[in-house]
């Protein structure tokens, strides 16, 4: 039984109470320092009571300053922000209630372990044995029983995030803000909190919002995903929407592999690419793609299967000319590279255990379902 799971079924031991968590709304938020692009550019996004939201985007494009507006601790150039309906956008930091967690897990390194979780207790003059109480029971929720007595110095990284997070959630916030909390942790430390996030995040109940680079990290924690690019959300959606069925190019990338074909959407409903012309699903076509325009095929490795011959091409089935040029063992499955078409387009398949005499230098056919690929905006 997971922890989760077993947590339901007992009387909750656990004061930070389960409760619907704080609706966020941005409307046309914008936050413009000057410079050739707004930081933030007309953001518009509805985080849901108790939703794990991450912003989700490369170095530069937003997320941070969009968390800080969110925080208040940046003024909006424009746009409004409201918690639950009312208005916040005027409001200090300190009267909108919210937990933050950062990359730097800015303990207080002369305070122990208890007097650090206790320290926003302590600002609200809250009496000392309902301290105490809720210190312990936060304590137990980040599984750090027992480390009341000591020193920030004396922990790991990991268990100093530990503290971090407790002391970020310990006084029932609005919702928990998180800047690239896992940043500094090595990838197996970094594996563990997040199941200790994600596990958090359902026994507390409250409103998540996420921000990393990482696309992995993201995939992994989310209820939905708010993709930026400079300044801008690209997409919002589960994860699963964002990689099966992103609207650009720009998401197709930044969420998986790729083959990637600079395509026409032609007149009559296909897709033409160098000298073939492919059919198209009408349900796989991106509602930012019209007829006659330019447009991106791109078509998963996982769903790229390996023919020796067009022979071999289930009828139906989309395909072009594919040479070996790699194969690759990623311990789980191997992939081959592929130089597509004519003129040689790098791509990739990832191979199923039936295809496994192929070489480099092979000429052979790539193909995939009509229904597993889709045509995005380039
Ligand atoms: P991210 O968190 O996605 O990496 P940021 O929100 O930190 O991105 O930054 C977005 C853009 O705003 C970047 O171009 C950054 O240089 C700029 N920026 C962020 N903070 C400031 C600031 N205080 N003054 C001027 N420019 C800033
Ligand atoms: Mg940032």
């Amino acid at each position: 039984m997971s922890p989760t799971a077993s947590r339901t079924a007992a009387p909750a031991p656990v004061s930070v109470s389960p409760r619907a968590g704080t609706q966020i709304r941005l409307t046309g938020v914008t936050k413009d320092y000057g410079l050739a692009v707004p930081a933030v550019d007309n953001v518009s996004l509805t985080i849901e009571p108790g939703e794990f939201m991450t912003l989700l985007g490369p170095s530069g494009s937003g997320k941070t300053t969009t968390l800080n507006l969110i925080a208040g601790f940046e003024t909006l150039t424009a746009g409004t922000i409201a918690f639950n309906g009312s208005d916040v956008s005027a409001l200090p930091p300190h009267k909108r209630n919210l937990g933050m967690l950062f990359q730097n897990y800015a303990l207080f390194p002369h305070m122990t372990v208890a007097q650090n979780v206790a320290y926003p207790l302590r600002e609200r003059r809250l009496p000392r044995a309902e301290i105490a109480r809720k210190v312990a029971d936060v304590l137990e929720l980040v599984q750090l029983t027992g480390r009341d007595d000591n020193y920030p110095a004396q922990l790991s990284g990991g268990q100093q995030q530990r503290v971090a997070l407790a002391r970020a959630i310990v006084f029932d916030p609005n919702a928990l803000l998180l800047d690239e909390p896992l940043g500094a942790l090595d990838r197996n430390l970094r594996g563990l909190l997040q199941q200790e996030i994600h596990r958090i995040h359902s026994e507390v109940g409250s409103t998540f919002v996420f921000v990393t680079h990482d696309q992995e990290e993201a995939m992994s924690l989310s209820d939905r995903i708010a993709l930026f690019n400079n300044g801008r959300i690209e997409q919002v959606g589960t994860p699963e929407a964002l990689y099966r069925e992103p609207e650009t190019l720009f998401t197709a990338r930044f969420l998986g592999d790729s083959n990637v074909f600079e395509a026409t959407h032609t007149a009559e409903g296909k897709v033409s690419w160098e000298d073939r012309v492919w059919a198209v699903d009408p349900a796989t076509v991106s509602a930012r793609v019209s007829a006659g325009e330019r447009a991106a095929l791109m078509v998963r490795p996982e769903d790229v299967r390996i023919a020796g011959s067009a022979d071999a091409v289930p009828p139906g089935a989309n395909a072009v000319t594919a040479t070996v040029v790699d194969l690759e063992y990623l311990g789980a499955y191997r992939t081959a590279a592929l130089a597509l078409g004519p003129r040689g387009l790098a791509g990739r398949a990832r191979l199923d255990a039936a295809e496994t005499d192929l070489h480099p230098g092979q000429a052979a056919v790539a193909w995939w379902r009509v229904d597993r690929q889709r045509l995005v905006a380039a």
